[in-house]
């Protein structure tokens, strides 16, 4: 079967006009990365499953990972060294359950991916395991620096070839469908699956059980790693419904993404540090001792940091990574996808410095979500970077993302498939067009339609991150923000907790309320936070405050974020 970004693909599979149908489901998947393939895998062992994607299967943040997937296999490696690790790069607020389950049910995970053909690079009778920052062992699994990549094309390939699963590209889910008898948001919930926008037509695919895998948000800012997919939409989607957030203050910002003229903003993976690679500033030095102990292998938000200020003590934009000390062989074997990138721009990075700066990269918080992957709505589940169990605490150690896909995409299809199964059959049985189903449903009001300015406004919104939400926060340019934010929806139209589905079917206008939405929940969090922990750096409270703050930040809607304990 091919995979193709027009729904040819639907005809395959007996869907002959996309457009004009609606669909029941076993359990609905939003998003084809790592997480939500490996649930569509697993719900299908026992339920039917359809999987929607915003564009093509494979467009995702999953298949531009680059450095490997980490998990506790060497022969001097354990659960618990692994855990320490991602423990102390979380600064104190994993949950530690969340995180034992991952490292431990990591292994298995990683061993089938390995038995469904993963090409991973091997030295002798052992996967060649890779050290990346903060990590105790060399313990990272990798296929060249195309992890992703290959990660992708294994669960793909066993995706198409598995009957139950159902597939639908170019589908753009807007809201989740929930229970409207609920007296008012807070209450709970139940989710019967989502609206989305295919072929220009608003369409309501209803399920017994909802997945929700829709990734990361890195594009809300101007400078990132992540592919154009990655708005937000599922976390802006969940908080309108009435899900819980929590530690949307913990964005990962990566110390290196390419900056050179006229290219994209690349990731130049940390394998190339962990390989020995130096940071330098505009005036040749080397600067991260200065940081910290563990120098260039640093903590990612340390990095960060430091490059940033580096950054402005020399009044340059970018500094540099230096790779050339390594014989030009290994440079290509070990980074072949880095190497074909940069030279399409003119750069050899077996002979030049890669011009580097930080960029938003990864999001520790999102759906709260406990160890099974369940919300607070019934019938709705979260895996990936989506959700957040609290495996990455405050920081995440590289390459536990892919893990955490792996382990709790799988759980998710799995409990998603159990619930679906113990679910009456739908009435009436065949779905009918969303205006007439939901059409009803008194949390549906009037909001603003599409505006000829969109991309305007996603430009003011990233530009308002970047300024004040991003590597380095204060109280004074979090209340600015706030307010820009506040200023940019009205201006929109819109009321941030209202249900988009029935005035638009216009994907960039959702997007952009979405950015909204998920910007509003980052500005918020940020400000009541006041300590320094992790990605979260406040200039006006610089150190970590271990006896008011070791707690977590909740958002429950409209309300005033709260403070719970671990
Ligand atoms: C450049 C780069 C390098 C990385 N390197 C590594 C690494 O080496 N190791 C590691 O562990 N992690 C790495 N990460 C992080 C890791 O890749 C991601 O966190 C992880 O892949 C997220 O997987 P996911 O399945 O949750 O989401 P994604 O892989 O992002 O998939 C989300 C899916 O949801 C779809 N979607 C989004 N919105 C909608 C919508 N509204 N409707 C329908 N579908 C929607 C998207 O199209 C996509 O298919 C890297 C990330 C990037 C960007």
């Amino acid at each position: 079967m091919k995979i193709e970004t027009d729904c040819s693909v639907l005809k395959d599979i007996g869907v002959e006009n996309p457009s004009h149908a609606s669909w029941d489901t076993d359990v609905l998947i939003v998003g084809s990365g790592a997480a939500g393939l490996r649930a569509a895998l697993a719900a299908s062992a026992s339920a039917n499953v359809t999987l929607i994607t915003k564009t093509t299967l494979k467009e995702s943040n999953t298949f531009y990972a680059q450095g490997g997937i980490a998990v506790a296999m060497n022969v001097d490696d354990t659960v618990a060294l692994h855990v320490r690790d991602t423990c102390t790069a979380g600064c104190g607020l994993c949950d530690i359950r969340a995180v034992e389950t991952m490292v431990s049910e990591g292994i298995p995970r990683v061993g089938e991916l390995l038995d469904w053909g993963a090409n991973f690079d091997w030295e002798g009778t052992l996967p060649r395991f890779t050290q990346e920052a903060a990590h105790s062992r060399r313990r990272i699994v990798h296929k060249g620096d195309a992890t992703g990549r290959e990660t992708t094309d294994v669960l793909v390939q066993r995706v198409l070839n598995t009957e139950r699963i159902r597939i639908l590209p170019n589908a753009f889910a807007v809201d989740l469908l929930t229970d409207a008898n609920a007296p008012s948001r807070h209450d709970k919930h139940t989710c019967y699956g989502v609206t989305a926008i295919v072929e220009d037509e608003l369409v309501c695919i209803r399920a017994k059980a909802t997945i929700l895998a829709t990734g990361g948000l890195g594009r809300i800012y101007p400078c990132t790693s992540n592919p154009q997919v990655a708005t937000g939409d599922g976390f802006a989607a969940a908080w309108r419904a009435g899900c819980e957030m929590i530690d949307m203050e913990f964005v990962q910002f990566h110390p290196t993404t390419l900056y050179l003229e006229g290219a994209p903003n690349f990731l130049i993976s940390e394998a190339v540090r962990g390989e020995g690679g130096q940071l330098l500033n505009i005036r040749g030095e080397r600067f991260m001792e200065k940081y910290h102990e563990k120098g260039e292998l640093a903590p990612r938000d340390v990095v960060s940091r430091a490059i940033q200020n580096e950054m402005r003590l020399t009044g340059f934009p970018c500094v540099y990574l230096d790779i050339t000390h390594k014989p030009a062989n290994f440079i290509l074997e070990r980074f072949p996808t880095i190497s074909d990138t940069t030279k399409r721009y003119g750069l050899d990075i077996r002979v030049d410095l890669i011009p580097v700066r930080p960029g938003a990269h990864f999001m520790m918080g999102g759906i709260r979500t406990n160890t099974d992957t369940e919300t607070n709505l019934q019938g709705l589940y979260a895996g990936g970077e989506v959700a957040c169990t609290g495996v990455h605490g405050a920081n995440r150690l590289a390459s536990n993302s892919l893990l955490e896909c792996l382990v709790y995409g799988a759980r998710a299809g799995t409990n998603a498939a159990v619930y679906a199964a113990s679910q009456a059959p739908f009435h009436p049985p065949d779905g009918q067009r969303f205006s007439t189903n939901i059409g009803t449903s008194p949390e549906l009001s009037a909001v603003g339609t599409a505006s000829p300015s969109t991309e305007a406004a996603k430009n003011a919104i990233r530009e308002t991150l970047w300024k004040n939400v991003g590597i380095e926060r204060s109280s004074e340019g979090l209340q600015q923000a706030l307010a820009q934010l506040q200023k940019i929806g009205a201006d929109l139209g819109i009321h941030p907790y209202l249900p988009l589905s029935l005035h638009t079917t216009d994907s960039a206008f959702c997007e952009t309320v979405n950015m909204l939405n998920v910007a509003l929940m980052i500005t918020q969090s940020a400000l009541a936070r006041m300590e320094s922990r992790g990605a979260h750096y406040r200039a006006d409270f610089p150190e970590q405050d271990d006896t008011d703050w070791q707690c977590r930040v909740l958002l429950t809607g409209d309300n005033s974020p709260q403070v719970i304990e671990l």
